[in-house]
């Protein structure tokens, strides 16, 4: 029996050459998905961009059957801001992404929900679902992904129930799906490193493991449980490589986009994506050899009946 195809990985890339450009170098660092900034990640304004190079990247897409991309909102948007000015530049800046988004149609578009400043954070859910509102058109062809985040200072999203209330406010929660941050998930006290199932099965009760889009795939510069979010090479920080391996081999995860958003240039990326299709890769060959030995116990059965 033929197993599912390979494991979809790719990693941050910058999008200041274009999208053709991001196309040929995810291809050479063996990705088949990958990251981008719709925008300066700060915020600020975007280049115009070109529909001839968004074509050539489609291609490209197409041609090496890659997984759908993951494109990152900046980090400075804030839907839930108590300053309306920083909320109305949020609107406007995801309303314009979304439009570019519509030139690579069938990818996803991940934004951190946003901090509520001391408004808590069911007023904080409610205003994001509110912005939602207001950018999502039921004609898009891009779903917006809620990150889960650490729970740093006021931020939204670091519990699974807050991003689950989020999707129940806005109108098209089909348009509305959710990208699970290991490093975040970790900070934020969700022990991925000794129950991985009791986590995936707390986000199914809560959120649904059918609204999970994409994996952001990082290791911690901080213990468990700190609400820090700070981002390590894999392997190299709090949580065990083994703990990666159960996470590129979990059934629940199969088939998800992976992104790597560790701190690193090209090569520790294609190295990064080499160690980790090696993991997933091993157990594809446990299954055949399972599963062969298995046929064949069987066929002895037959024989001796
Ligand atoms: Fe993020
Ligand atoms: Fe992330
Ligand atoms: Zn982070």
């Amino acid at each position: 029996m033929e197993h599912q195809c390979r494991l979809h990985i790719g990693c941050h890339l910058t999008s200041s050459k274009g999208f053709r450009h991001m196309g040929e170098e995810a291809l050479s660092i063996g990705a088949d998905t990958f990251a981008f900034f719709t925008r300066n990640p700060r915020g600020g304004n975007r280049k115009e961009a070109d529909p001839d190079d968004a074509a050539a990247l489609r291609r490209i897409l197409r041609e090496h059957a890659f997984a759908p991309l993951v494109a990152h909102a900046p980090y400075t948007l804030n839907l839930c801001s108590i300053k309306p000015e920083v909320r109305e530049f949020a609107l406007r800046a995801m309303k314009e992404d979304l439009e570019r988004m519509e030139l690579i149609p069938g990818n996803y578009y991940n934004f951190h929900p946003g901090s509520h400043m001391g408004q808590g954070p069911e007023k904080g859910a409610a205003l994001i679902a509110e912005g939602l509102d207001q950018v999502l058109q039921p004609g898009q062809h891009t779903i917006v992904l809620l990150e889960t985040m650490a729970g740093k200072g006021s931020e939204v999203g670091g519990r699974f129930e807050e991003l689950a209330e989020i999707r129940a406010a806005v109108r098209l929660p089909e348009k509305v799906g959710v990208c699970l941050d290991t490093c975040h998930v970790h900070d934020g006290g969700y022990d991925i490193v000794r129950d991985l199932d009791g986590v995936l099965g707390e986000f199914d009760r809560v959120i649904g493991l059918e609204h999970l889009k994409a994996v952001h795939i990082n290791d911690s510069k901080n213990p468990f449980g700190s609400r820090k979010d700070r981002h390590e090479k894999i392997g190299e920080g709090s949580i065990p490589l083994e703990t990666f391996r159960r996470v590129v081999t979990h059934p629940a995860l199969r088939g998800l986009p992976f992104i790597l958003e560790t701190p690193n240039e090209l090569p520790g990326y294609a190295a990064e994506i080499c160690l980790l299709r090696g993991m997933e890769a091993e157990m594809q060959e446990k299954m055949k050899d399972l599963e062969n030995n298995f046929t064949r116990d069987q066929d002895k059965n037959h024989k001796k009946e």
